[in-house]
């Protein structure tokens, strides 16, 4: 047996034994260029020894592979562990309830982003975990600053179904005022809230100081009759607020006596899906407080940046002799590079700078789905991540990482030549066909085809503008899957080749991508940084389905995105 017939012995047993016995020729070949970099030119000879030692060793009983691992290479066995299942931590008192029910609760005023991502999915993989319930609440009670826009209720439903977060059942909080309405009432009942007619700078100096209103005080009578004038129109906007009794000396200025219904002028700023109906709204804690309780919520899951809300609602909850659920809060998630405040994203969008809410430069779901994310890449991270309370910064190369394992095996391969540069061979006497495999590593997925023409002795095809270096120093490339040339002169940006067969197989040269001059399809590939190039790829890319990724090799893995008769637009994800 050769030596290097000996690496990949090793590397596909040591394979297989991690994977129940069935290696997997990617990763074999894989690991055998990690540990021999010096072999990396010859992949593409090598994967052929690769496929037909992973054959044999896939046939050879798993107790055989381990006892000739175990006498040829004892150290790399010990070290070869078997991955680790990933877990969530248990939800805390889990027990204590009959059925676990979690909730995400996304406001309509914009679509899903990363961050909204990790809320989404843990809330509904631990209620899937526990065999629970999972709710997805609109909170769109804020028809004046947080506006809801109607477009986004569908597309956050788009995106939560992309995540694979299905709901059991879905709640729209401005359908649900009467409920907050009726609180509100007992509330005042309970001389547990007051109608406040300060103005904001008054009450400022009150709260600062620790000290009541005098509105604070006035009966229950009173209070009634404010609220009657709360709801029926008498308070214009900034009128009067209703409050939550609290305790003046709580150590946060923003948890004492906080607001929990206001009034809106909504004929100037109606509901986008109740129009000018109601004029009081609740404020986020006021709705978000008691749905949790109504809906019967177990488990809040949620960014640490909740800890006042939820010293806000613990108020809400005692004066209503409810239960809080049990509240995870996590610490903040940053993505290195990339802004995910939804404000400035919004603030941005608005001024233009971004094309739309699936602009590629920003990490809300939709731009990621254009870029050919794959959903499940969103997961693993988040699982990763899971509820832990520090905060974590992702690069995007982990993203990447994640999701090239995940695209890799199911990626047709094509070859793109962006800002092309026209190649004249000479030496090919009749026209040629070649058959590239759609993926080196899985032949079943079949084949593509390349025609070449030839005229007066010779072909024309097109190189990558990105190997322009790389042609002007070199003497000889080969082109992958077709033959080897030998570069006679590269001058005023056109290259004149020769056909050179007798070129050994192993020879160390660069292995570049082409197109056929007479058999190409003109491509757009929009960049992360919402920049275009362009070029020229395989016409049987055509045969792709809209919104398939596929790789471009020696490029990258990009979505298709828009095929039009004379051009494909494609969205590139990463290489
Ligand atoms: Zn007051």
């Amino acid at each position: 047996m050769s030596s290097p017939d000996q690496a990949i012995r090793k590397a596909a047993v040591l394979n297989a034994i991690r994977h129940d016995g069935k290696a997997d020729p990617g990763a074999v070949l894989g690991n055998l260029l990690g540990e021999n970099p010096a072999l990396k030119p010859k992949a593409r000879e090598l994967m052929q020894s690769v496929q037909r030692i992973v054959k044999e060793i896939n046939s050879t009983p798993l107790t055989q592979l381990t006892r000739e691992a175990s006498e040829k290479w004892p150290t790399d066995l010990t070290r070869e562990k078997p991955e680790e299942v990933r877990k969530l931590p248990p939800l805390p008192n889990a027990e204590k309830y009959q059925t676990v029910v979690t909730r995400v609760a996304p406001n309509p005023d914009f679509v899903l982003h990363l961050g909204n991502a990790r809320a989404a999915i843990l809330s509904h993989d631990y209620a899937r975990i526990y065999n629970g319930k999972f709710i997805v609440r609109f909170e769109d009670t804020d028809p004046r600053l947080k506006k809801a826009q109607l477009q986004y209720y569908d597309i956050i439903r788009e995106d939560l179904k992309w995540l694979g977060c299905t709901w059991d059942q879905e709640y729209i909080q401005s359908d649900r005022l009467s409920i907050y309405y009726q609180i509100a009432e007992t509330l005042l009942h309970k001389n547990a809230a007051y109608i406040c007619e300060c103005k904001p700078e008054q009450w400022k100096t009150l709260v600062t100081a620790k000290k009541a209103c005098p509105d604070r005080e006035l009966g229950i009578a009173t209070q009634m009759e404010r609220w009657g004038k709360m709801v029926n129109g008498s308070y214009g906007e900034g009128e009067a607020v209703f409050r939550i009794k609290t305790e003046l000396s709580h150590p946060n200025p923003a948890v004492r006596d906080w607001p929990g219904f206001r009034i809106v002028n909504v004929n100037k700023t109606p509901h986008p899906r109740v129009g000018s109906r109601f004029r009081v709204w609740p404020l986020y804690n006021m709705a978000s407080g008691i749905d949790d309780h109504e809906l019967g919520i177990t488990h809040v899951l949620r960014g640490k940046e909740h800890l006042t809300n939820m010293a806000r609602q613990l108020y809400l909850y005692r004066h209503l002799g409810w239960t809080y659920p049990d509240a995870v809060h996590f610490g903040r998630l940053k993505v290195e590079g990339m802004n995910l405040s939804k404000s400035r994203m919004m603030k941005a969008l608005e001024v233009g700078e971004y094309d739309g809410v699936d602009d590629p430069r920003l990490g809300t779901l939709v731009a990621l789905r254009r870029r050919g994310f794959n959903p499940e890449a969103i997961r693993q991270l988040m699982w990763e991540v899971g509820p832990k309370p520090v905060d974590v910064t992702i690069s995007w190369d982990n993203i990447n990482a994640i999701n090239r394992k995940i695209i890799d095996p199911t990626s047709h391969r094509y070859y793109f030549v962006p800002d092309p540069i026209t190649t004249d061979v000479s030496g090919v006497q009749a026209d040629m066909e070649v058959h590239p495999p759609l993926h080196p590593q899985y032949p079943k997925m079949g084949t593509r085809a390349l025609s070449l023409k030839a005229r007066n002795g010779g072909t024309k095809l097109l190189l990558s503008g990105s190997d322009r270096t790389t042609l002007a120093t070199s003497k000889t490339v080969r082109l992958m899957g077709l033959f080897n040339i030998q570069i006679l002169s590269f001058e005023d940006g056109e290259l004149r080749a020769e056909r050179l067969d007798e070129l050994a197989p192993e020879a160390d040269v660069p292995i570049l991508q082409w197109v056929p001059a007479e058999d190409k399809l003109p491509v757009s590939v929009v960049l992360p940084d919402a920049s275009e190039t362009s070029g020229f790829a395989e016409r049987g890319i055509k045969g792709e389905t809209v919104g398939s990724v596929i790789q471009f090799v020696r490029f990258g893995f990009c979505r298709i995105d828009k095929a039009e008769s004379d051009r494909v637009t494609l969205y590139f994800a990463h290489n």
